[in-house]
């Protein structure tokens, strides 16, 4: 009585599990007291006490910044909005190259076009999944004007090596710390390593507003830079004094209060949904460890993982069967998690088709139907975004199993269920291994 689920066995689970729900009673005081106040937001897109926003904002930021040792904290509505922004404010323009990650949301590439820049893709430390130095350090050009590094599924970039490379050729560092608020990198938090650092706070990640973002800097040059395109710099500048126009065309990229004050509750519990989904992590792998068909990553010395996915490399010989038909096995044996039934079980094969594989790229085609900003007088190189780029990255896309199933409030129980699931595929992989041999055949 092991057979699978897929082949018509019972599930190892069919109750399930239960939601990651971070907003409770303090978030809904912080909200009626925002209503209460009447004030839902307050900038003026003007050169004016107001100009900073209203006093959630402004707490929010004092308190993230602190939090997360930065001189500046500036909130924003997307973290999309932050990077949008956190380019612009490192100058970056028509003509030059901004040095990107193929493997993360496409944001994390596309950011630099917004401002007429070219992204050049690098390729990955298969280890840890984050841009590979020496893979930076080739893809420098005279024109390479930044680098945007990821701190992918909340563990951080090598960033000694990177923050060296740009040293050397006066490059700004911007740190996509979406999935990694609280992460440190040999001891030392993310989003204070490069010039910039952008989080998110979308209803996806560790802590949330529903949708919002903070960009941090130690630099108060960039973060008056920031506060600029964050709110209409263009109708600003000349009050404020500010003399370089470069990328002064502003945008409203303002958070408003009530998300502010629920992202100080969010901010709070911060490092303790952490640290219990850390030991989820823990629990799991104690369990897991034994199986030869899944490699579990370490993170690196000193370094704090958060972990906002848990990830195996799929090792196909020791499994003798696809990774896909792999997972499609485990799934089956696993419920929905409450809240998210409609995106089925939390458990994944692949993380994202290479970004230099989406159409905008092959076909080099965004601004109208012109070529810019890949083609054109203003800009000196050449991109030829091709299958085999960045051959980690695509190998990273075709043996990982991404899941979810470690945040809290998972219990103990709830991850010897995940660990049972593929315990039990494990144990049954001649089944599996018949399954693709039929399928094979018809
Ligand atoms: C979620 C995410 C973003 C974008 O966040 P939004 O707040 O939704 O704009 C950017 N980068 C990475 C790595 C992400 O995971």
């Amino acid at each position: 009585m092991t057979k699978l689920a897929l082949l018509g066995g019972p599930k190892t689970r069919t109750r399930p599990f239960p939601a990651y729900r971070t907003i409770g009673a303090e978030e809904k005081a912080a909200v009626n007291r925002v209503l209460d106040s009447g004030c839902l937001s307050k900038y003026l897109g003007a050169h004016h006490e107001d100009f900073m926003g209203g006093p959630e904002v402004r707490a929010f930021e004092a308190e993230w910044a602190n939090a997360m040792g930065a001189k500046h904290a500036l909130a924003v509505n997307s973290a999309s909005s932050g990077l949008h922004a956190a380019i612009g404010a490192a100058g970056v323009g028509p003509g030059d190259e901004v040095i990107v990650t193929p493997w993360s949301i496409t944001v994390s590439a596309t950011a630099p076009m917004v401002f007429g820049a070219v992204p050049v893709f690098a390729d990955l430390d298969p280890n840890t999944w984050t841009l590979d130095p020496a893979s930076i350090a080739a893809r420098v050009t005279p024109r390479t004007k930044a680098i945007i590094v990821v701190h992918i599924f909340g563990q951080a970039a090598d960033m000694d090596p990177i923050m060296r490379i740009a040293a050397e050729h006066g490059l700004t560092v911007i740190e996509d710390c979406a999935q990694a608020p609280f992460a440190l990198y040999k001891g030392r938090p993310v989003g204070t390593l490069g010039h910039m650092g952008v989080f998110s706070l979308n209803y996806h990640k560790h802590i949330h507003t529903g949708e919002g973002g903070v960009v941090t800097t130690n630099d108060d040059r960039l973060a008056e830079r920031v506060a600029l395109i964050r709110n209409h710099a263009e109708a600003v500048v000349a009050a404020r004094g500010v003399t370089d126009l470069n990328n002064m065309l502003g945008f409203n990229f303002r958070m408003g209060e009530i998300e502010a004050a629920i992202g100080r509750c969010q901010l709070a519990k911060g490092r303790g949904l952490i640290a219990a989904r850390l030991d989820n992590v823990r629990r799991l792998e104690a369990r897991l460890k034994g199986l030869p068909e899944l490699r579990i990553p370490s993170p690196r010395e000193g370094d704090y993982h958060v972990y906002y996915v848990h990830a195996f490399r799929f090792d196909v010989r020791a499994a003798g069967v696809s990774r896909d038909l792999y997972v499609e096995a485990v799934k089956a044996e696993l419920p929905l998690t409450e809240g998210r039934e409609g995106e089925g079980v939390l458990v994944r094969a692949g993380y994202v088709k290479p970004i230099y594989l989406q159409p905008m790229f092959r076909e080099q085609i965004c601004f109208g139907g012109t070529h810019f900003p890949f083609q054109g007088p203003h800009y000196g190189g050449k991109q030829n975004y091709r299958p085999g780029l960045c051959p980690n990255a695509e190998a990273a896309n075709a043996d990982i199993i991404i899941h979810e199933l470690i945040r809290p409030p998972m219990t103990d129980a709830d991850i010897a269920d995940v660990a049972a699931a593929f315990q039990k595929v494990h144990d049954n992989l001649d089944e599996l291994r018949e399954l693709a041999r039929t399928r094979e055949a018809a």
